[in-house]
């Protein structure tokens, strides 16, 4: 159901949550293999006649934003790995001036596109970085190019673009690590957030072994500083509980998706790659907006109708969490949803 919030249009759901943020996966490519974003069995990526084209994308934000989303993120895959994504961005810009536009990255290939995303006035990137020792990151994420993520960082930074750093959490592997994340943050006004490792589709490597709770999280972190929780209502912090650090520039927050889901306050929409519209992370039921988009004889408000009829069935994710026993919490991996 869409409605009105004074004169703002506005998307609501069954659960009198308000839908103002998008988060549109370009891509399921990737240069990276991290262990926690993909199967262990070999999966096909998506064949390019299902990718939706730029034309095609431009046209769903134009109709999410006239249902009320003011934010948008650029996920994946890895953005900046599809071809004219940079292109993409300006048209994205030019079309929605006032359009929050933020990106989430690995960071790879990301530096000489710097000086265009200053320019095109892009809010923030979402860099995904979960160790800054070499080794620990090629274990993770299967490729020794660290000091590529590096740079990228310091171009972000040294144009004044805001920098959150994701990791996700992984118990015997980047656990040794907290301490070079907060000496990081003691130098750059950077917020660092560690996430919880999320069992997304079958096989995975998750296991009880190498998840890391964010009460442990926090607790370990209390070695490196003073932990003094910011207050709710932070609109940058997101679903993330977030802490200032004694003398630090930075600040230090979990996301805990399994352990305390942030369900109630959840303003999100997911439209992957090859078009398929997602209402919850958890939820395997997508709705086929490709189809609609490519159909001659239907128009955008169709698109417009099943959005806001998807909206409405949109679930609660802790009730899909309680019903997961110990298997994966979605069939789909996070690779072709883009987090
Ligand atoms: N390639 C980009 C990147 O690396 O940031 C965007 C795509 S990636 C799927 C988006 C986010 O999902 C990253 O921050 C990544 O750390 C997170 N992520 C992927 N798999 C995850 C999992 N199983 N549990 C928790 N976070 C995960």
């Amino acid at each position: 159901m869409s409605d009105t919030v004074g004169a703002v249009p506005c998307l609501h759901d069954a659960h009198g949550r308000q839908v103002r943020y998008l988060r549109l996966s370009v891509t399921d490519r990737c240069n990276l293999r991290c262990l926690y974003c993909r199967s262990n069995a070999r999966t096909q990526s998506i064949p390019h006649a299902n990718v939706l084209r730029y034309e095609e994308m431009l046209r769903l934000v134009g109709i999410a934003v006239r249902l009320g989303v003011r934010k948008i993120r650029l996920t994946g895959g890895e953005p900046f790995a599809r071809k004219g994504f940079i292109d993409f961005l300006e048209r994205l810009r030019s079309g929605f001036p006032s359009v929050d536009i933020r990106i989430t990255s690995n960071g790879t290939i990301l530096e000489e596109y710097v000086p265009r995303l200053r320019y095109l006035g892009i809010g923030a990137v979402n860099l995904s970085l979960d160790s800054f020792r070499p080794e620990t990151f090629a274990r993770i994420t299967g490729r020794e190019v660290l000091s590529d993520v590096l740079r990228a960082l310091d171009a972000l930074l040294a144009a004044g673009i805001r920098v959150k750093i994701n990791a996700v959490a992984l118990r015997g592997i980047n656990d040794g690590d907290l301490g070079d994340f907060f000496h990081f943050i003691r130098e750059h006004p950077v917020d660092v957030r560690f996430i919880e490792f999320m069992p997304m589709g079958s096989d995975t490597c998750w296991s009880e072994d190498n998840f890391w709770a964010a009460d442990d999280v926090l607790a370990a972190a209390g070695a490196y500083g003073q932990l003094e929780a910011v207050a709710r209502g932070d609109d940058e912090a997101g679903p993330a509980r977030m802490f200032h650090v004694s003398g630090a520039r930075g600040r230090f927050g979990v996301i805990t998706p399994l352990t305390n889901h942030f369900c109630a306050s959840c303003n999100r929409l997911r439209i992957t790659s090859d078009g398929w519209l997602r209402t919850c992370l958890f939820a395997d039921r997508e709705y086929y907006l490709r189809g609609i988009l490519r159909h001659p004889d239907l128009g955008d408000a169709n698109v417009r109708n099943v959005i806001e009829a998807a909206n409405l069935k949109q679930p609660l994710c802790v009730e899909i969490l309680r019903a997961r026993g110990s298997g994966a919490v979605a069939h789909k991996q996070m690779l072709g949803i883009g987090g």
